[in-house]
C-alpha cells in the first residue's frame, strides 16, 4: 500500500541559516496575513474568498513594493495561501457538517505556527537535507534511508529550535495479520485508558503535570514588563518548557498505540462523541480528552500499518451501563462512581474495565450474552469482525486534536 508519512529531524543552522529561516517563516506569516485581510475585506463585501493561484497573482498586482518576498522562496508564499485555501475549506466544511470550525485566524510572530513550506528540489543525505534557497542544512539525527517521492518539506521553528519535515509517499509492504487476543480498549477515569485483559495505561505524567508545571511559570512571566529583556528571556524559557511538555506527549501518545497495534489482533474503542457527554471542565481532564482523540488517530493508522485491525463500536452503544454478567441495560453512572453495581444481579466490577470487557466482547463473542448484550445494532458475533463497524474517517480528523476539543465543547 502506498500512503503519505512525515519524517522529521532536528536541524542544526548555521547563525546565518538561522536568519534565512526566519526571515522566510516572517514572509510565509506575512503573505499569509495580507491573504487573510483580503479575504476579509472580500467576505464583508459579500464576495468569495479567491483561491490561492488568484492570491498570488493579486500579491503581485498589489504589493510591487514586496518584491522582497522573492529574496527568500516563491513557495512561502505560494504554499501560505494553499493553507489559507485549507483553512477556509475546512472552516465551510465544518459549518456544512454541524461541528464549526473556528474561521481562519492571523499568524502571530512569536506563536507556534512559525513555519513555512517548500517544494521542489529536495535532497536529503544521511545527515543534512538541503532545501530549495536554503541549501544544506545538518540535522541533529541521521536520516534514515527511505525509497519514496518527496512531497514537500516543512521548516518549523519550535522554541529556539528549527527542525524540518518532510512528507514523502512511501510504499508500505501489506503486513502480516497480528497472532493476538482481541481487546476492548476504555477510556478511563483514573487511568487514561483500560484494556479489557485488565492491564491500565496510566496518565502519562507530562499530561496530568502540564498544568500544575506551567501555571507558575505563565504567572511570573506576567509580571514582566512589556517589552522588557526579562519578559522576552521568560517568554523564551516558557516556550521551551512547553515545547518539552509537547515531546512528552507526542512520545506516549505514539509508544502506547504502537504497543497495541504490534501485539493484538483486533482492538475496539467506542465511537467518538460518547465521550464527549461525560465531560467535565477540569484542565487536567480536558487535556487528556485531547490526548484521547490523538490516542484513536494513532491506533487507526497504525493498526493499519503493523496488520491488526481497528473497530469502532456502534454509537451510543451503552458501554458502561451494560452488565457484562446478564446483560441487562442499567441507568447512566455518574461520573464518581467507579464500580459498575448490577441491580439485576448483583454483579460487581470497576468501570473502567468493565466497559473495556463490553467493547472486547462485541467482536470476540467471548461472552454468551453478547448478542443480548448488542440487541438489533448488527454488531453481533455471526457477523464476524470483518463486517463489523468500519473504521471510518470521521470528518473531523483531518484536524488537530486541538481543534476539535474546542469544537466538541461548543455543542
Ligand atoms: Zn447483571
Amino acid at each position: 500500500m502506498t500512503g503519505n508519512q512525515a519524517f522529521r529531524y532536528e536541524r542544526q543552522p548555521t547563525a546565518r541559516q538561522r536568519r534565512f529561516l526566519a526571515s522566510a517563516a516572517g514572509t510565509a506569516r506575512s503573505a499569509y496575513n495580507w491573504g487573510l485581510a483580503g479575504c476579509k475585506r472580500r467576505l464583508d463585501a459579500g464576495k468569495p474568498v479567491p483561491p490561492a493561484a488568484e492570491m498570488h497573482r493579486l500579491w503581485n498586482a498589489d504589493q510591487p513594493g514586496r518584491s522582497w518576498v522573492y529574496g527568500v522562496s516563491k513557495c512561502c508564499g505560494q504554499e501560505a495561501w494553499r493553507d489559507l485555501d485549507r483553512a477556509f475549506a475546512n472552516f465551510w466544511r465544518g459549518r456544512k457538517a454541524g461541528h464549526p470550525v473556528g474561521f481562519p485566524r492571523f499568524r502571530r510572530k512569536h506563536g507556534r505556527r512559525d513555519a513555512f513550506r517548500l517544494t521542489g528540489s529536495i535532497k536529503v543525505r544521511p545527515r543534512s537535507v538541503t532545501l530549495p534557497r536554503v541549501g544544506g542544512v545538518r540535522t541533529k539525527e541521521a536520516t534514515e534511508k527511505f525509497r519514496g517521492r518527496i512531497l514537500s518539506a516543512t521548516v518549523r521553528r519550535e522554541a529556539d529550535r528549527w527542525y524540518v519535515s518532510r512528507a514523502v509517499e512511501v510504499e508500505r509492504e501489506d503486513p502480516q495479520p497480528v497472532e493476538g487476543p482481541v481487546v476492548g480498549v476504555d477510556w478511563g477515569l483514573k487511568s487514561f485508558a483500560v484494556i479489557s485483559d485488565g492491564t491500565r495505561i496510566a496518565s502519562p505524567k507530562p499530561l496530568t503535570q502540564a498544568p500544575r508545571r506551567l501555571r507558575p511559570r505563565q504567572r511570573l512571566h506576567s509580571r514582566k514588563p512589556r517589552g522588557s529583556r526579562n519578559r522576552r528571556k521568560s517568554a523564551a524559557g516558557l516556550a521551551r518548557l512547553h515545547r518539552r511538555m509537547r515531546c512528552r506527549r507526542a512520545d506516549f501518545l505514539h509508544k502506547a498505540p504502537t504497543d497495541l497495534a504490534k501485539t493484538k489482533s483486533v482492538i475496539v474503542v467506542e465511537a467518538l462523541f460518547v465521550q464527549g457527554m461525560i465531560r467535565n471542565h477540569s484542565l487536567a481532564r480536558s487535556i487528556a480528552d485531547a490526548g484521547w482523540s490523538a490516542f484513536r488517530r494513532m491506533l487507526a493508522y497504525k493498526t493499519r500499518w503493523y496488520g491488526s485491525q481497528l473497530v469502532v463500536g456502534p454509537r451510543f452503544y451503552p458501554s458502561t451501563q451494560t452488565c457484562a454478567a446478564c446483560g441487562c441495560v442499567q441507568a447512566a453512572l455518574s461520573l464518581g462512581e467507579c464500580v459498575f453495581r448490577c441491580a439485576a444481579c448483583g454483579a460487581e466490577i470497576d468501570r473502567d474495565l468493565h466497559a473495556a470487557r463490553n467493547l472486547a466482547a462485541l467482536v470476540a463473542g467471548s461472552s454468551p450474552e453478547t448478542q443480548n448484550a448488542c440487541g438489533g445494532d448488527g454488531a453481533g458475533r455471526e457477523n464476524g469482525p470483518a463486517k463489523l463497524a468500519p473504521v471510518k474517517q470521521e470528518a473531523s480528523s483531518r484536524q488537530p486534536a486541538s481543534q476539535r476539543t474546542r469544537g466538541n465543547k461548543r455543542l
